[in-house]
């Protein structure tokens, strides 16, 4: 850095007007009337509900004359009962039938008044109050609420509750393989029985139910690709996974040679450890990943505080699922319930990795004041793109609502906090919310057409050079795909120390690499076109170590029917030395991340075949290449080395 006297001087009048000035700590004061027209436009967004178990109305409706006033103290209300009563046998009485509705109350009602005040003991009290003009629940009125509660148990309930009380547009249903009436609902399905692989037994019924004869790990996972290409023809719109129920979240890498043997073992009766049937599972739950990604779907899990009384919480911990993340990149994760206690953690995940989005659902009834304080922190610290606000996540209709009037109100609570405070202004709070309660969801699910992906850029679709830029990179065509490589080196001083691969091409000569001997490879990239050397080198001593700095080498060959100037374009991690026929054309030493067509290089090409060599440096982490010519005639042809 260089210090220019004149410009300090220009700054000096500048530092003086300020230190006369008053100091403005609120950037912008709230014009009046802020709060109600931010409650206003977060009380009328219809929102897109992410995570329900709604029983159907049919369903709702046949059990209509069975209906007391417990049916709004199932599910979650029922737990903090439990823990409230300590006595799985008085809950089992109170919620059972073979007592009359009185005696029922009275078991009720001490243990109810205890647990009234926790968020879950809040909801029945808005449902009454709100859909059926109760306004407390207590000895003079559990009986007209019952009343009422069956009364209403009729057609068009769900139009009623859903649409007309809670504005909720669209729920996603995570409720098994089937579909679900598409007026209220979109459906994701879950895979978990598969990735539980426990014995030779439970491979036999998965065997039975997908109709696919499982003689090794292949046939498994050709099972489970049938079960997810099964849901994508019902219309799912993602895969959720709740098992932190079952397991640890730690999902490791294991190598397929590895899990071809374990699950050989298993089949063959064999009681296999913990650990290795953990390894099992990692790597089943790895393969669902990849479906989620060859079928464009993204993944819920469950993190955070699971349902029922006794589970294990550390389980849950999303920071567990890091591994799992990294190597999937291309694949959004949405991970649930606000990670309750993990808040921090889940802000940390979803700050870092582009590919993790917060999704609130059950959290708002979890505890209200956990949610507003995780909002407050997530709204500074994730882009508002990547939060979703609300998920009724009940089997009862009404629940749903009174869990969507404590979302709103927490949403609405932090804007009017933060636009107060000047830390946004009224339209940015009032954005946000339009995004975390509905249209991030649109987003996730790609539902509407909505995408967060670049091709739902305007500025992509109108004519220009990123138009130009755009309509070459969406397209796989020109791709070096066909590459001999070799590697990895040392990095020694850097791009432009010589060695032995630049000076003459001989596929069988061997040379020192890293740690041990190199030989060229052949290698036939994905249509993606993109070398990836890690993997590639995978085998390698030193890589597998964790030692990821060196040079690798890829080289090609192409026949053009003339001579004639065409463009390369080029991705490196990191930087690269590129040699045609012999010259030098390119040689720069820089750390970056690679991506197709990130630079284009102006190349002459010779009548015949000509020769290309890339020496790629890694200076860590990630490691590889992508080339395309850009060739007009669509004429050059690739070598397809034997
Ligand atoms: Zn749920």
């Amino acid at each position: 850095m260089s210090f220019h006297l004149k410009s300090f001087l220009l700054c000096v009048p500048v530092l003086l007007n300020v230190s006369q000035a008053q100091i403005r700590t609120v950037p912008c004061l709230p014009e009046n009337g802020f709060a109600e027209r931010i409650r206003s436009a977060v009380d009328s967004v219809w929102i897109v509900d992410t995570h329900e178990h709604l029983e159907t109305e049919e369903a709702r409706i046949s059990r209509a004359a069975d209906l007391d006033f417990t049916h709004l103290f199932r599910h979650y209300a029922l737990e903090d009962l439990t823990s409230a009563s300590n006595s799985y046998d008085i809950i089992g009485v109170i919620f059972g039938s073979d007592f009359s509705e009185q005696e029922r109350w009275q078991l009720f009602e001490p243990y109810f008044s205890a647990m009234r005040s926790t968020g879950y003991g809040r909801v029945p009290l808005i449902v009454a109050n709100d859909l059926y003009g109760i306004s407390d629940i207590t000895t003079t009125t559990y009986e007209e609420l019952s009343q009422q509660i069956r009364q209403a148990s009729k057609p068009g309930l769900y139009r009623d509750v859903l649409k007309k009380r809670a504005r909720i547009e669209l729920s996603i249903q995570d409720g098994g393989h089937q579909q679900f009436d598409p007026q209220f609902f979109h459906h994701v399905e879950r895979f978990d029985d598969f990735i539980m692989l426990s014995s030779a037994s439970a491979v036999e019924l998965i065997a039975q139910r997908t109709g696919v004869s499982i003689q090794n790990l292949d046939d498994y996972l050709a099972a489970l690709r049938e079960a997810v290409i099964s849901g994508v023809e019902r219309k799912m719109v993602g895969i959720k996974s709740a098992l932190a129920y079952n397991r640890t979240l730690a999902y490791g890498n294991c190598d397929p040679e590895q899990a071809q043997q374990l699950f050989a073992e298993l089949l063959s009766g064999k009681n296999l450890s913990f650990d290795a049937l953990k390894s099992l599972q990692d790597f089943v739950m790895h393969r669902l990943v990849d479906l989620a990604e060859e079928f464009d779907l993204p993944i819920q899990i469950h993190t955070g505080l699971q349902a029922g009384n006794g589970n294990i919480i550390t389980n849950s911990n999303p920071t567990h699922l890091t591994q799992l993340i990294m190597s999937h990149p291309r694949v959004d994760f949405c991970l649930f319930h606000g990670g309750y206690p993990y808040g921090g953690e889940l802000a940390v995940l979803a700050k870092n990795f582009p590919n993790v989005y917060i999704d609130m659902c059950w959290s708002a009834i979890i505890s209200p004041s956990y949610s507003k304080r995780y909002l407050h922190e997530w709204i500074e610290t994730v882009p508002a793109n990547k939060i979703l606000a609300f998920g009724g996540d009940y089997s009862v209709v009404e629940l749903v609502y009174a869990h969507s009037v404590m979302a709103r109100r927490i949403v609405a609570g932090v804007l009017i906090e933060k636009v107060e405070s000047g830390y946004l202004t009224e339209k940015e709070g009032i954005a946000v919310a339009n995004r975390i309660l509905r249209q991030n969801a649109l987003e996730v699910f790609h539902l509407q057409g909505q995408t967060r992906k670049p091709d739902s850029l305007a500025v992509l679709q109108r004519s220009g050079n990123l138009q130009q830029w755009w309509q070459i990179h969406r397209s796989t065509e020109g791709f070096i795909r066909n590459w001999m490589v070799i590697g990895p080196f040392e990095f020694g001083s850097g791009l432009n120390d010589v060695l032995p691969p630049e000076r003459k091409f001989d596929p069988s000569s061997k040379f020192t690499g890293r740690g041990e001997d190199v030989t060229w490879q052949k290698i036939v990239t994905g249509e993606s076109g993109e070398l990836n050397f890690l993997s590639i080198f995978q085998k390698n001593v030193k890589i597998k170590q964790g030692d990821l700095t060196g040079m690798a080498y890829a080289l090609a060959e192409f026949k053009s029917a003339k001579e004639k100037d065409i463009k390369l374009s080029l991705g490196s991690n990191d930087g690269a030395k590129i040699w045609l026929n012999d010259e030098v054309i390119y040689n720069r030493h820089l750390g970056r991340r690679a991506f197709a067509d990130n630079e284009f290089l102006d190349i002459h090409v010779k009548k015949g075949w000509n020769r290309l060599l890339v020496k790629v440096e890694n200076l860590g982490a990630s490691w590889g290449l992508y080339v395309r010519l850009i060739d007009p005639d669509a004429e050059i042809e690739m070598r397809e080395f034997k």
